[in-house]
């Protein structure tokens, strides 16, 4: 049966038929994620966060020379590239050398396929697997069975620094299709029993159905909130909005997939309480950084290398994330150019949590996740012209030509056109005055395919590596 077939298929079944159905899915799951090399994994990475920088440096080289040795062997388009420049594995044996390699764009993987995966993964053993497309174009990702217990153990290691175990009971706002599209009525969640979860689909978050979801997690008691930072922002603000407390407030609320920004955490705090943590991860599953109890966010080096590198025309602390992952044999990623964007702190932090992987101050997201203006500016996080409005409930920028940015507003109450005045002004302080801005208020900002939200979509920003 097709996917698409079987989940028109199940959105025809019974609720309590898709609670099985989900909790039988979540089996399955817990067994692929939660294995015993996870369980090894995360045991070594609770250990070696405490190493010293030397010793996760040398970590990292040793992999490299693994991860290399076996690209060069087995994946065709390493051999080639690596043959064209007169270089053997031996060539490459740490981190500083892997710009002898050039660095591999989305548009590479594309057109690459197959030149990309390894011989040495039998093709029945390749866990397939795609972005999410939030650009439009989706790419063909492969992994192996070892991949994504070490990415799990990863993320593990993350929650486990806030107290939270695999036993804990959880609710998951994010974007997939457990809920049939057009279901009207609640529930918009789903039970996976055997991993604890209970899904909610941010697909069905609409101003009409928050009441009920609210209703419903009166009605809970778990540990922890995950998902999407804008779908659990949409709770938190509907709870302020409406001067709601929950009766057993989360713990803890674990974000993640999305650029985190400082109104969401804000709102977040005001409206749950407890701890708001935040980590930044991608489908390609090649590199990772995480939060620390004392709010730093760390390179998980013990996953893959990330190199940051300057983003040509803006600030210097604004760089690239380049990712060299560590642990994907079937299709591995050298060098790969992610397509986000990081600020590094600008003199070197010494966390008092006493971790000693480097430090980045915040992630930006996507580059795409920019504007570009005529005299050459570029901006990105505009979230802070949104700080102090009480009168905007969401804003997205698109900018699909050089001269113009289009923004949609979904005002609050209370909104004037003294607002859409201070709006307009704001945004000229900061974008200058060559560019043009048009306003469109709209009920609703919608969300990419699998449910995330964009602050900014720009049609004009182009790869670097394309200029
Ligand atoms: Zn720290």
């Amino acid at each position: 049966m097709s996917g698409s077939n079987a989940i028109d298929l199940y959105c025809k079944l019974p609720i309590w038929i898709q609670n099985t159905a989900c909790s039988l899915a979540g089996l399955k799951m817990r067994h692929e994620r939660y294995n015993r090399t996870f369980h090894d994994t995360l045991e070594f990475l609770c250990q070696s966060q405490w190493w010293s920088l030397a010793e996760q440096q040398a970590y990292q080289d040793e992999q490299v020379t693994r991860v290399i040795q076996h690209a060069y062997l087995s994946v065709p388009y390493y051999r080639r590239v690596m043959d064209e420049r007169d270089l053997k594995p031996s060539d490459i044996r740490s981190t500083s050398d892997l710009v002898k390699l050039p660095i591999l764009t989305k548009d590479m993987v594309r057109e690459l396929g197959a030149e990309l995966l390894s011989t040495g993964v039998p093709s029945k053993q390749r866990v397939y697997g795609h972005t999410g497309g939030t650009t439009g174009k989706s790419l063909q990702l492969y992994s192996d069975k070892n991949t994504q217990p070490h990415q799990w153990a990863v993320w593990w290691r993350h929650r486990k620094r806030f107290g939270l175990s695999l036993d804990d009971e959880f609710i998951v706002f994010a974007g997939r299709n457990v809920i049939p599209l057009n279901r009207m009525e609640p529930p918009f969640w789903r039970r996976n029993i055997p991993m604890h979860q209970t899904y909610v689909s941010i697909h069905h978050m609409t101003k009409q159905n928050m009441s009920a979801l609210i209703e419903y997690l009166q009605k809970r008691k778990v540990k922890y909130y995950s998902g999407y930072p804008s779908a659990v922002y949409l709770v938190a603000q509907y709870m302020m909005d409406n001067n709601i407390r929950l009766i057993h407030p989360p713990d803890v609320t674990v974000l993640g997939a999305e650029t985190l920004l400082p109104h969401q955490r804000r709102a977040m705090e005001n409206a749950f309480g407890g701890k708001i943590t935040d980590q930044y991860g991608a489908s390609e599953q090649c590199g990772n950084i995480s939060d620390c109890e004392h709010g730093h966010y760390h390179v998980d080096m013990e996953f893959g290398h990330i190199e940051f590198l300057p983003l040509e025309g803006s600030t210097p602390n604004v760089q690239r994330i380049i990712c060299t992952g560590f642990w994907n044999e079937a299709m591995p990623l050298i060098r790969y150019d992610i397509g986000d964007l990081a600020t590094l702190p600008s003199k070197e932090v010494d966390c008092s949590c006493g971790r000693r992987s480097p430090v980045v101050e915040k992630i930006d997201g996507r580059i795409e996740s920019y504007i570009i203006t005529p005299d050459g500016r570029q901006a990105g996080r505009l979230d802070f012209i949104f700080k102090d409005s009480q009168h905007i409930e969401e804003a997205q920028f698109i900018q699909d030509e050089i001269s113009t940015v289009k923004i949609k507003v979904v005002r609050a109450k209370g909104f004037s056109s003294i607002h859409e005045k201070e709006l307009l002004a704001d945004l000229r302080k900061y974008l200058g005055e060559v560019i043009q801005f048009e306003i469109n208020y709209v009920s609703e900002i919608p969300r990419t395919a699998n449910g995330k939200f964009r602050q900014i979509v720009s049609n004009v920003f182009k790869d670097q590596n394309q200029l």
